[in-house]
């Protein structure tokens, strides 16, 4: 008899010992295992992390393993580390990162049924074009690397970054190297997925992201993890796909904030891949037009090696950039008269137009001009937007809808208005103005499946869209080679957000939806309407000059001492009163004591502090030096354990924080 120490689903930092008949198995054998173990009156499945003699508990009291479950492959060491860094690095009990990191039909125990293996289409490999000297030299870069490395390949929409992404694969495919490929969230579209198959069509490129089904999630990390598969395409989750013969890995769009999960486990999936290609010392390539302000720094400072493409690879030129003052003007519906005579031209001659407004809706909240009534949502510190498409009232927080009152419900007075602009009321003022323009909406209420959203990219494509508007959901990784103009309308407020990122957001949105314009033979314009034409964000964008906005952003960072200068993890609470939520943090501050190098804020309400009926608080704290962040951080989270907290209060450390 031996014990296993056995990681289980469950929010707590320990593991759980069984006793195990090791019988003919070796001890080193069953590290990695899935087993079937007695919890309370039920079982569940858990992962064997390591066989000894001892515990801590009476060997009596230990129960043993029901089940082995030896059908399914022992999950390998190098994936173990991950996780084991996973949970230590985000402060997250090490068995919900590993329910978390398994495939769905794994975290049952099960495994899929397998497939009949579908006869390949016999397909001939889409022609490559010649490399341009700066891609060459990208490609050439990677595929020096000895080992670890990491690399930040810089370039504007357009410029053939992923270009360089497959010809650094084509190369790895030879070798019998697997590459990771990681995308955002949005970006998995069809059209890479169709792009990387249809280049390499004698490669096993299995796809990881939350629109596929569990059984091929499943299966396609089966085929990762038995070194099947060559080519593993994925969203975040897909950092944690296994592969015995790793050669390199690529995050596209690395600044993008779905790289960051905002709940449960907060990891970074790209901070993540950089770990992973330094557990496994292969090269990391991290590509943008507009990389985050973390990444650059280190690009500036020679961490990282800065591979630059200067131009587009098809297109001659850039789209010019202009700002419409509107101060001293009458807006149309939102609209400035320099907009819609854009628009105007571009219906004579007969190319398609994207106006950009990042909100979606009719308009963010209906109020009764008589009163001061406006619509909030009784269970969020915020409002209740109004959306006329499908007559609703909808909070974008919590979710909760509620009918279109006919009268205001506080004083009864029937004329109640919207207030300000949506992409709902948009698209109808659009529909007034340019009776015969075939107008389409995309936002996550247009697009709320991947089966909507690929039938309104392809209507798109097929020419059959005049005019598009919609938010950020149209900015990312899709060619439309007849947009030549883009409007965007309501960035200001971004400009004087209370969040230090949200200047960074901004630039990097502008600069992503502007690509989109002059793809192909058509120059394209953008134009955006603002109160501040001289705020030297649009200048940098006019001037296409991302280098020269993230040194003026990295040099207030600096002053002001925000990442990438300093590192920061915040301590949220949540509980049915605000009272509670900040006497937990201050609890803890108490607790937490001096530390050198390590500064804790007061707790405060969190900028949204009611969220679906929760009062929501946090604290700071932040740090120089990472190590040492961590060192406390591990503290303070055993700390919070050991306490005896009120049932009702939740608890959870965010490091790296991206939102505040
Ligand atoms: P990015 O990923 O930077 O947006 P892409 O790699 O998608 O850029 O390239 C943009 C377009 O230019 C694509 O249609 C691509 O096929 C084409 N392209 C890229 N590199 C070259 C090249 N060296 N020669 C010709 N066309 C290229
Ligand atoms: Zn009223
Ligand atoms: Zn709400």
């Amino acid at each position: 008899m031996s014990i296993v120490k056995v990681a289980l689903d469950l929010p707590l930092p320990r593991l759980f010992d069984y006793l195990i008949d090791t019988g003919s198995a070796t001890e080193s054998s069953l590290v990695g295992r899935l087993v079937l173990v007695p919890f309370g009156k039920g079982e569940k499945t858990g992962l064997v992390l390591a066989v000894t003699q001892t515990s801590d508990q009476p060997t009596e009291k230990l129960k043993p393993v029901s089940n082995i479950l030896d059908n399914i492959p022992a999950l390998p060491g190098d994936w173990l580390v991950l996780c084991e860094f996973c949970s230590r690095y985000y402060q997250h009990p090490l068995g919900e990162v590993i329910h978390f990191a398994l495939p769905p039909l794994l975290r049952r125990g099960k495994l899929p049924r397998p497939v009949k293996n579908k006869m390949r289409p016999e397909a001939a490999a889409v022609a490559k074009p010649q490399l341009l000297p700066e891609q060459q030299a990208a490609v050439d870069a990677v595929l020096a690397a000895s080992g670890f490395e990491t690399f930040l390949l810089h370039g504007i929409t357009g410029s053939g970054k992923t270009e360089v992404y497959l010809q650094a694969i084509e190369a790895l495919l030879r070798t019998g190297r697997q590459t990771l490929m990681l995308v955002p969230e949005i970006a998995l579209t069809p059209q890479l997925e169709e792009r990387v198959r249809s280049r390499f069509p004698d490669a096993h490129v299995v796809s990881a992201h939350s629109g596929v089904a569990d059984a091929s999630r499943t299966r396609a990390f089966l085929d990762a993890m038995t070194g099947r598969a060559d080519i593993v395409l994925g969203t975040r989750l897909a950092v944690f796909m296994p592969m015995p013969r790793l050669g390199m890995i690529v995050v596209d769009e690395e600044h993008d904030s779905s790289f960051k999960q905002q709940e449960g486990l907060r990891y970074s999936a790209r901070d993540m891949a950089i770990f992973r290609a330094k557990q496994l010392n292969v090269p990391i390539l991290l590509g943008s037009a507009t990389p985050s302000l973390e990444t650059y720094h280190h690009a500036r400072t020679n961490r990282y090696q800065l591979l630059e493409l200067s131009r587009r690879a098809v297109a001659e030129s850039l789209p010019t950039v202009r700002t419409v003052d509107t101060r001293r003007e009458k807006l149309q519906d939102g609209m400035s008269q320099a907009l819609l005579d854009a628009l105007q031209l571009r219906m004579e001659r007969k190319e398609q137009s994207l106006i950009f407004l990042n909100r979606r809706g009719y308009a963010p909240v209906l109020a009764c001009p008589s009163c001061g009534w406006i619509s909030h949502c009784r269970r969020c510190a915020a409002n209740l937007v109004l959306h006329l498409a499908d007559q609703r009232l909808r909070c974008h927080h919590c979710g909760l809808e509620a009918a279109i009152p006919r009268a205001c419900p506080d004083c009864g007075n029937l004329d109640i208005h919207p207030f300000g602009r949506g992409t709902q009321r948009l698209e109808q003022s659009l529909v007034e103005r340019f009776p015969d323009a075939r107008i389409l909406r995309v936002d996550r209420d247009s697009a709320d499946s991947p089966k909507k959203w690929r039938a309104l990219l392809d209507s798109i494509h097929a020419g059959e869209v005049d005019m598009l508007v919609g938010t950020q959901m149209l900015a990312k990784g899709h060619d439309f080679p007849k947009l030549t103009l883009v409007g965007v309308v309501g960035a200001d407020a971004a400009l004087f957000a209370s969040d230090f990122r949200a200047p960074e957001r901004l630039f990097s949105q502008l600069m992503q939806v502007g690509g989109r314009s002059g793809r192909a033979s058509l120059p394209g314009e953008v134009l955006i309407q603002t109160e501040y034409p001289d705020h030297p964000l649009y200048r940098a964008l006019a001037d296409h000059d991302y280098a020269r906005f993230a040194a003026a952003q990295l040099n207030e960072r600096e002053q002001a001492g925000f990442p990438p200068f300093a590192h920061q993890a915040m301590l949220r609470a949540d509980a049915s009163d605000m009272a509670q939520s900040l006497s937990f943090l201050a609890q803890i501050n108490h607790l937490a004591g001096e530390s050198a190098g390590i500064t804790i804020y007061d707790p405060v309400p969190m900028r949204l502090s009611r969220l679906a009926n929760r009062e929501r608080a946090q604290l700071l704290v932040e740090s120089t030096n990472r190590p040492a962040l961590q060192i406390f951080l591990a503290a303070l989270s055993d700390k919070i354990y050991s306490l005896k907290t009120p049932r009702e209060l939740r608890w959870h450390i965010d490091v790296d924080p991206l939102e505040f």
